[in-house]
């Protein structure tokens, strides 16, 4: 049985499972128009999870057939999945911020043998030891795995604009950060409660209730640009505060308020912890050594293989920023580069 909410004014909510995840599921958004039902996000491509999204429909009073477009917050496979299936249902458009939409012409065109070797060198730049290196210079990924094929978007999402949804105002608010292309989705219409604030904002991954979202790089084979991603994220959150929505609609967890206190949270948390960091920098380090004197969840140690390249992603995040904020710096020679805390001016 599906899982379907009601949030008024036209809003409706499904929770598609994703399965073997921790997360639970994705909050799949149907956003009625005078065009017909329009969803924010999709879900995992899994059948179980197309069953639920479609069961959820007939719930919502429609139909997988009757969707008349389908807006994604980013890329990611919990959130665009099933936009292939849903077209494939209904003939809807799929609309896509251009640099997520970049990301996924990418995946569609690049070998997984050119990704496991750029993986490869980017792991052993950051001071990883070659027993952790080693396996992907010989992996080879099944082509059944999910996220390999994803569907290319046929619409932009244009920062700054509204939507083309007739009888709404859905106006895109660009938040880079989780991914480059991550968009949040403003809907500048009265609460139907009339709770106070503007507006609905669909948050995406951006502005979670309960836990932060992945900061790592923006990975791409083809762009040596040096990207700041956690600077674009902390930047992205005081531009989602600014706005002071009444309701936060995220695609995990629950809906929430006050918007501005979450994101007070958020940057506090992310403050300490390059506080943390510039502390651990005391010595030079790479970022495979400060992953490992880093605080996780759990012990280092007890970070599974994957796990561990996320981590060492959102470790060189927190670098490049202290790097922009002078407050770290390479040392000049070191190889693999080595980071050290700048030393604070003399009185
Ligand atoms: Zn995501
Ligand atoms: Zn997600």
């Amino acid at each position: 049985m599906a899982t379907v909410y009601d949030h008024g004014g036209g809003v409706k909510s499904i929770q598609v499972p994703i399965p073997d995840n921790p997360l639970g599921h994705t909050l799949v958004y149907v956003v009625d128009t005078d065009r017909g039902p329009v969803l924010v996000d999709t879900g995992w491509d899994d059948p179980t999870s197309w069953d639920t999204l479609a069961e959820g429909l007939v719930a919502c009073g429609t139909a997988p057939g009757d969707i008349h477009g389908v807006v994604i917050t980013h890329h990611h496979p919990d959130h665009h999945g099933l936009s292939g299936t849903v077209r494939e249902a209904s003939g809807a458009w799929i609309a896509m911020h251009a640099a997520d939409a970049a990301i996924v012409r990418r995946t569609r065109a690049t070998r997984p043998g050119r990704w496991f070797s750029y993986m490869a060198a980017k792991l052993t730049a950051a001071g990883a030891p070659d027993a952790h290196v080693a396996p992907l210079r010989t992996a080879h990924r099944p082509s059944t795995l999910p996220g390999l094929s994803p569907a290319a978007p046929d619409r932009e999402i244009v920062p700054g604009e509204l939507l083309d949804l007739p009888g709404r105002r859905l106006r895109a608010i660009w938040t880079p950060g989780h991914t480059p292309g991550h968009v949040c989705l403003h809907l500048e219409e009265e609460h139907p409660a009339r709770l106070p604030g503007h507006g609905r904002l669909f948050s995406g991954d951006h502005l979670l209730p309960e836990i932060t979202p992945h900061i790592g790089l923006y990975e791409d084979p083809d762009d040596t640009t040096v990207t700041d991603p956690l600077g674009d994220y902390l930047a992205s959150l005081e531009r989602v505060a600014r706005l002071a929505p009444a309701e936060v609609l995220p695609a995990h967890q629950h809906t929430f308020t006050d918007a501005p206190a979450r994101v007070r949270e958020l940057l506090t948390h992310h403050e300490s912890r390059l506080t943390d960091l510039q502390a651990l920098l005391a010595e030079p380090l790479t970022p495979w050594q400060l992953a490992e004197r880093m605080e996780w969840n759990r012990p280092w140690s007890h970070i599974p293989y994957g796990s561990r390249n996320i981590a060492i992603a959102e470790a060189e995040a927190h670098l490049r920023r202290l790097v922009k904020l002078g407050r770290a710096e390479a040392v000049a020679g070191s190889e693999p580069v080595t980071y050290v805390a700048s030393a604070r001016p003399s009185l």
